[in-house]
């Protein structure tokens, strides 16, 4: 095994950039109207080995909001900060089934798992109760050393969810009825808000991925940015919820730990191997990337990344 030699790889990226483009399918995510500004010409592909080689095709400049991209890296936060005992008391890790943006709960009344919007506010309940109002700082310090660069925020974007989450209002206030959430439940949906809102490339993503694959040491900058064991536990989730209401079928097909977000961006980590990051804002009916989803199809197929296909 090992990863992909460079040469292949590179015209890999490149012929995928080149199939893909010009498919047009799927929509922009427009219940935060902010998101329906975005270019749908827009297409970017990373890939970053665990030994710090970066490659990219296409738009992996561009700068996006990270959207629900952020959920694992915020799980794995909440993980180093207030511990596991303490995250697994407030938030499941079985798939829900259902769409992100689910209100249901579990019978105990917990979110399912950290990768719904319910178990991500969660995670972001968690940190604000030790940070207090420093808690969002924290957050971007954190996705920042992922990144290996400083990140910073969409205002547009920030205040254009400000005013119409509605419905992630209504889920954070159902998490207070159950005492998941503190009583700042503003305070703590302002975390998550602008968590969501923070600027990312699909090379930031690519980086952070493979901060993931490489044991949670950043393979450009060198920093250990998170422990093994959070490492091991993040990409646990990633596998059974990180896209969705098609996880299963993901991991199925694809077999590498990922995340996406509405702002068309997925992370995908293989551990020892990679990571990639890819940026395409339009969405299929599960919010996943069009574009994005058929670069980590066709990215496992031809270099049979299948994790479970190890040897
Ligand atoms: N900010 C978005 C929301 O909460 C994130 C959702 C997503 O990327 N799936 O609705």
């Amino acid at each position: 095994t090992g990863y992909p030699t460079k040469p292949p790889l590179r015209r890999f990226l490149t012929d995928c950039h080149a199939e893909f483009r010009t498919d047009n399918s799927g929509e922009l995510a427009d219940y935060i109207p902010e998101l329906k500004r975005a270019n749908p010409d827009h297409f970017g592909i990373a890939l970053v080995t665990i030994d710090g080689h970066v490659y990219e095709v296409g738009d992996s400049e561009v700068p996006f909001t990270i959207q629900s991209v952020s959920k694992a890296f915020v799980f794995a936060l909440a993980l180093e900060m207030v511990g596991e005992a303490r995250v697994s008391a407030t938030i499941g890790v079985e798939p829900s089934g259902e769409a992100f943006n689910s209100i249901r709960l579990t019978n105990d009344n917990r979110p399912f798992n950290p990768m719904v919007n319910a178990g991500a506010i969660a995670c972001s309940g968690l940190i604000y109760e030790v940070e207090g109002k420093g808690a969002f700082e924290r957050v971007r310090a954190k996705l920042s050393a992922f990144a290996g660069r400083e990140l910073g925020v969409d205002e547009a974007v920030h205040a254009s969810e400000t005013a119409t989450g509605n419905r992630n209002r209504a889920i954070a206030w159902l998490l207070r009825n159950y005492a998941v959430l503190p009583d700042d439940v503003d305070a703590v949906l302002d975390v998550y808000f602008r968590q969501c809102a923070i600027l990312v490339t699909a090379r930031d993503l690519a980086v952070m991925a493979a901060t993931l694959a490489n044991r949670g040491i950043n393979p450009v900058t060198g920093v250990q940015v998170i422990t093994p064991h959070i490492v091991a536990r993040t990409l646990s989730v990633m596998t059974s919820s990180g896209m969705y209401d098609y996880a299963g079928e993901w991991t199925y097909r694809v077999g590498i730990p990922a995340k996406s977000g509405v702002g068309g961006g997925i992370v995908a980590a293989l551990p020892s191997q990679l990571g990639l990051g890819t940026f395409s804002p339009l969405l299929d009916n599960h919010f996943n990337s069009v574009r994005g989803l058929k670069v980590c199809e066709a990215l496992s197929a031809r270099f049979d990344l299948h994790m479970l296909n190890r040897n």
